[in-house]
């Protein structure tokens, strides 16, 4: 009970919540606005909750502007966006083919590959030794 947890507010939803459930989005000294997932970046912070609504009504409500003081670009947002969602989306790199087709063609080679092998029919004679 005695201790304290540090509490942040959400600058989406203005929810108060604990600070480590929270991301941190950092006004660098270079006048960069990036995610900083290890709390040490240098310059002022601001706190979100790890959800992309939350960061898409900041966006809406021009708080991270309001709590960094300056204007924020939409490539800025659109990082955030990224960082937030899980960053790069898995489709892009994934190609238009579909592996099914793929696979069942490899299947019927298979079986007119095979040919009927007896399997290990020399060595079922030794077995009196
Ligand atoms: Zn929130």
């Amino acid at each position: 009970m005695a201790k304290k947890i540090p509490m942040r507010t959400c600058i989406g939803c203005g929810i108060c919540k604990e600070k480590k459930t929270l991301i941190r989005l950092v006004h660098t000294k270079d006048g960069q606005i990036m995610v900083d997932r290890t709390g040490r970046v240098g310059g002022r912070g601001a706190y979100l909750c790890d959800d992309p609504a939350c960061l898409e009504k900041a966006v809406k409500r021009g708080a991270i502007a309001r709590a960094f003081g300056v204007p924020v670009s939409r490539e800025t947002i659109l990082a955030l966006q990224e960082e937030l969602s899980g960053t790069a989306l898995p489709e892009s790199k994934t190609g238009p083919e579909s592996p099914g087709a793929k696979a069942s063609r490899s299947v019927s080679d298979q079986k007119t590959g095979a040919g009927g092998h007896p399997v290990s029919a020399g060595k079922a004679g030794n077995h009196a030794g």
